[in-house]
């Protein structure tokens, strides 16, 4: 259950930290962080350990929180493992994934001890394998598996059709049969992530079911004892109007049997699972404050014009993946349900048409100096935005625990 809003209420806690940090500024809030990570722990926690990949939010304070509470990290770059180890996580809790891993990448996490590397190709394996040996390690790899069929429901897929991400089931059993021969890797267990931003319950439950006998599959083919596997979780949260947030204990309950009859494998009693997931446990618990620098009634629409757009928050201006651009949930500061809606137009500082915000949004009438409060954006903010286009200032990253609040920005 999310707790209530301390002092006032969330509009509250967002005006006062626009006013004291400036806009555009992503607002963090921990205790609803806190929140969907119990929520999560609640339902998943018997099978499942908490695994929170760094691409979502690589914020030094979030990566800070997050230790000792969750058991994982999982990386995508050196940077993002310099990142994690600064926020004083061990190197032997972090698992490196990536396509296109480099020889001065896995040089550096191998000699520093790297707890679990995520192998996505032979190419890599061989490649891992020699440095190993070079440094005199023996490194625990996860093979990264990609299936061959992704159920309907999902935002973005990785699998179930050409792929650069893993080691193609199709082609799996000569490859697990040439790294198990591999001397300085020792296979720690498997690793899938298919397909993400899913609110489809039934689509979720069967990617993990497909995810089940895969694993089981290898391990039983391959005779391995795993002590890791991870399923890449596919959570989503809602970003649109219309879109009902999921609902985990559900989830749960619906694959209770499966997942106990799943460790209760013999093969698996050293293996602890892991669900590996981003915008679900920060996503909706961050907003996008932006300010309405001016207004204009232009051709019949009415039009307000905020310091941040694509440049500050490309996922909310719908240039991040989505087909077909759809506003992100939004509201006026202050907005109360008495209030008469209109349709405007929400568009940023950029002088270019996809500089977009929203389109035909109900919002109550704005006025320069207005804040708009963009919901769902914890998740693949800054770090997924191109800052330096156009050179306006940076936004800044706000995180407020409790009622107190600090400029938390890397740059
Ligand atoms: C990005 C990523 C995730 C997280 O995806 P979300 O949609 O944010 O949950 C998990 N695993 C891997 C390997 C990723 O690349």
């Amino acid at each position: 259950m999310p707790r209530d809003w301390p002092e006032g209420g969330r509009d509250a806690l967002l005006s006062q930290a626009a006013a004291r940090f400036g806009t555009p500024a992503y607002i963090y809030f921990a205790d609803q962080i806190a929140d969907r990570l119990g929520g999560l722990d609640h339902s998943f926690g018997r099978w499942f350990d908490i695994s929170f990949a760094v691409k979502a939010n690589p914020n030094p304070v979030l990566l800070h929180w997050l230790r000792g509470r969750i058991a994982m990290l999982d990386i995508s770059s050196v940077g993002e493992f310099d990142l994690a180890l600064a926020a004083g996580w061990g190197p032997d809790a972090i698992s490196f994934t990536g396509p296109a891993k480099r020889d001065v990448e896995l040089r550096r996490v191998i000699r520093a001890g790297l707890g679990e590397l995520v192998v996505e190709s032979l190419r890599e394996a061989r490649l891992a394998d020699r440095i190993a040996r070079d440094l005199g390690r023996i490194q625990p790899i996860l093979i990264r598996l990609s299936p061959d069929r992704v159920p309907k429901g999902f935002g973005d897929h990785m699998a179930g059709r050409p792929s650069p991400f893993g080691i193609d089931i199709e082609e799996a059993d000569a490859a697990i049969a040439q790294i198990k021969a591999m001397d300085a890797l020792q296979i720690k267990g498997f690793h899938i992530y298919s397909g993400t931003q899913s609110l489809k319950p039934d689509a979720i439950c069967d990617n993990w079911r497909g995810f089940m006998q895969i694993f089981a599959r290898m391990v039983s083919d391959h005779d391995l004892r795993p002590e890791r596997l991870i399923f890449g979780s596919g959570l989503g949260i809602p970003y649109h109007a219309g879109d009902a947030a999921l609902d985990l204990a559900a989830i749960a309950a619906e694959m209770a049997g499966e997942f106990d009859a799943f460790v209760a494998l013999n093969a698996l009693q050293d293996c602890r699972l892991a669900l590996e997931l981003g915008r679900y446990l920060v996503g909706p618990a961050g907003y996008f404050v932006t300010q309405v620098v001016s207004t204009k009634q232009s051709r019949g629409s009415k039009i307000a014009i905020c310091d941040g757009g694509l440049n500050a928050n490309l996922a909310a201006s719908g240039n991040f993946g989505m087909v077909i651009r759809r506003n992100y949930l939004m509201h006026k500061l202050g907005q109360s349900d008495d209030m008469a809606l209109e349709k405007v137009d929400v568009t940023g500082p950029l002088c270019t048409s996809i500089d977009k915000l929203g389109s035909a949004v109900m919002l109550p009438q704005l006025h320069e100096g207005d804040l708009l409060a963009v919901h769902g954006c914890g998740a693949y903010g800054p770090s997924a935005s191109p800052l330096h286009f156009i050179s306006h200032p940076h936004p800044r990253e706000i995180w407020i625990e409790g009622a107190e609040m600090r400029d938390v920005s890397r740059i």
